[in-house]
Parts: C-alpha cells; sequence; structure tokens
C-alpha cells in the first residue's frame, strides 16, 4: 500500500525532499539493464505482449531449477495471492492467517466472500503456529503464511515450519509468502520453496517488487505443483504481466549478482538500525526483512506523525506499531534522528 506522497510532504514542509520508508522498497533505484530493456520493450507497446510469459518463466524455472510448468506470474505477488483465494474459496470457506500481517490478506478474503480467520501472533510477534493448526477447522481452505512476517520482520525456523505443514490437512492450501526472502540471513530459517516446494498443497509466493526493484512493474511469480499453476494461469487476467513488466524482469534476473550485493548492504543497515532503535524500544523484534517493527502500541499514529513532521515517512498501524523499511545509510540516520527526537 502506497503511503504518503513524500512529494506532497515536502512541499508542506518547505523541505528539499522527505524520505519514504513506507513501503518496504529497496532505496537503490532499478537495476543495471533494467531501464534500457523497459524503453525497447515499449518501442513496440502497441503489440500486445506474450500472454503465456514463456520465456520469463522459463526465466524464472532455470534460476530455481525447476520446469516453468511450475510458475505463474502476476500484476504483483498480491495479485497471484487474490487469485488462488479465488480458486480455492467458495463465501462461507475460511482463510486462516496470522495477524497482524500483510494487510492485503484481509481484502483479499473479503473480495472472495471467505470468512478471515486472524491467529494473533505471540507476545514476541512471531506467527503462533500451534494456534493456527488449532484454528483450522472443516471451512479451512487455505492458509497464508509470511516469512518473513510482514510488518513485523520475524520469520519461522525449518523445524517449526515443518511441523506446521504436517499439521495441515492436504486438502488445504498452504501459501508460503516469501516477498522478502532475499533478506533472509538466520540460517534456521529455510528457503520455503526448496524445503517444500514438493508438497501437493504448498504454494509458494514471490516478488520482484522488493530485493529485485522492481516494484512500480508489478511482477510476482508462484510456484506450485503443474496443475495448481496452470488453474492460476487460467484465471489471471490476460495480458497482465505486461510487456514492459516482462522485459524489466528479464533483464532484472540478469543481476543477481549485484541484487546480492544490494540486500547485503540492507542487511547492513537493518542490523545497524535495530541495534541503534533498541535504545529507544527496546522490544524492537530481530528482522529478517528489509523493515524494522517498532512495538509502540497506542502511541504509533503519534510517532508516524512525528517522524513525518522531520520529513520522514514510515508506516504506523494505529494501536499497534511502527513498521520503518530500511533504506540508505543516510535515509535510515534521518529516521533515527527523528525517532530519538519523537520518542
Ligand atoms: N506479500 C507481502 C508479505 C508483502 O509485504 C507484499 C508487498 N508489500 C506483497 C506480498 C505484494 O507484493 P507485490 O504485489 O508488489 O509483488
Amino acid at each position: 500500500m502506497p503511503g504518503r506522497n513524500p512529494a506532497d510532504l515536502a512541499r508542506e514542509l518547505g523541505l528539499p525532499q522527505a524520505i519514504k520508508l513506507a513501503s518496504n522498497e529497496v532505496p537503490y533505484g532499478p537495476l543495471p539493464g533494467v531501464v534500457e530493456a523497459v524503453a525497447e520493450a515499449a518501442a513496440s507497446s502497441h503489440r500486445y505482449p506474450d500472454m503465456g510469459v514463456v520465456e520469463l518463466r522459463e526465466a524464472f524455472a532455470d534460476k530455481l531449477g525447476i520446469d516453468a510448468d511450475r510458475i505463474a506470474t502476476g500484476c504483483g505477488s498480491v495479485a497471484l495471492a487474490e487469485h488462488l483465494a479465488r480458486v480455492t474459496c467458495l463465501p462461507g470457506d475460511e482463510i486462516l492467517y496470522s495477524w497482524r500481517s500483510f494487510e492485503a490478506y484481509p481484502i483479499i478474503a473479503a473480495t472472495t466472500g471467505a470468512t478471515s480467520v486472524r491467529v494473533p501472533n505471540t507476545a514476541g510477534h512471531e506467527h503462533d503456529l500451534r494456534a493456527m493448526s488449532a484454528a483450522i477447522t472443516d471451512r479451512t481452505r487455505m492458509i497464508l503464511v509470511c516469512s518473513p512476517n510482514n510488518p513485523t520482520g520475524t520469520a519461522i525456523s525449518g523445524t517449526e515450519l515443518s511441523r506446521f505443514i504436517d499439521s495441515v490437512p492436504d486438502d488445504v492450501l498452504i501459501v508460503l509468502d516469501e516477498a522478502y526472502r532475499e533478506f533472509v540471513t538466520d540460517p534456521a530459517v529455510p528457503d520455503g520453496l526448496a524445503a517444500h516446494g514438493h508438497r501437493p498443497n504448498v504454494v509458494v509466493l514471490r516478488t520482484l517488487s522488493k530485493a529485485w526493484g522492481l516494484a512500480g512493474l508489478r511482477i510476482g511469480y508462484l510456484v506450485g505443483q503443474p496443475a495448481v499453476a496452470a488453474t492460476v494461469r487460467k484465471v489471471v487476467t490476460p495480458f497482465s504481466t505486461s510487456a514492459v513488466a516482462q522485459a524489466a524482469a528479464l533483464a532484472a534476473l540478469k543481476q543477481a549478482d549485484e541484487v546480492a550485493r544490494r540486500c547485503a548492504l540492507v542487511i547492513a543497515e537493518r542490523e545497524r538500525v535495530t541495534t541503534a532503535i533498541r535504545e529507544l524500544v527496546p522490544d524492537v523484534p530481530t528482522s529478517q526483512a528489509n523493515f524494522v517493527w517498532l512495538p509502540l502500541g497506542a502511541g504509533a499514529a503519534e510517532f508516524g506523525a512525528a517522524c513525518e513532521k522531520r520529513g520522514v515517512i514510515v508506516r504506523p498501524f494505529q494501536g499497534d506499531g511502527v513498521r520503518v523499511t530500511i533504506g540508505t545509510p543516510e535515509e535510515n540516520d534521518a529516521f533515527l534522528a527523528a525517532a530519538a527526537t519523537a520518542l
């Protein structure tokens, strides 16, 4: 979700620019080669894109070491989550997820007529997987598991995830939302695709919006069993992965080394910001993503407003906490300075 426009805020405050740390984007601009690929694709924009997204699905498949028939692409991974809900749920069925988690989940459930079943996070801001298992009913059709979790940044260990997946009936689809997978450093946190991608009822969602720097072009992908991926490919809005998006994604995928370099910078800054902000907010959970969570409870909105007054846009969740995206070192310094005066 977009949040406050930095240009408007800068104008309002009379600052040369405002800093946006609200949407979990990586701050380093498009990857090398992307702008050129976009320009080239734009030259043929009077033509429809490849509806089957064949070349891009093959590029993803090569990268992951799997067959392209296990992949579907969409207008962001959020669209794919919605398509999955549409193909699995009828009105009255249940979609289970931990809360607080990605804000789109309740919207996705509502648009399909499914009932949202939210299981509160633990006191440590993690998924309560035992409680989630216990909340499965005959009506549960889909479970969204977000690791690392947006907005708390916490991630699920391999043992816990395996135990949970084993507890889920075979006819319930488990969607592992790994939008922030590239920022994981804890070796106990598994790559969901490598660990569980072979299971018939597991689908993994990934995106090029975060580490791959293509949020504005809207490309997500899912990996599931061929039948699941084929079903999703049938229901996606035709041509929803645009020609420009396909070209940009193909160019971005050639930049894996640069992505790794950028992720390392973000991770180093995440550690620095976490250490510094814990001086002010001691119970900040350890993040495995490109953002940190400040559990400020009733003070969240006020903190968000105070940061904005200093030209830093963060994401407050009223009554709960504030999510702050990791930016460049300078942007993070501006945030830490704003936080020190706000708290
Ligand atoms: N999953 C999670 C957990 C997210 O935080 C986001 C973006 N904020 C998405 C999915 C969707 O990303 P996109 O639609 O840009 O691929």
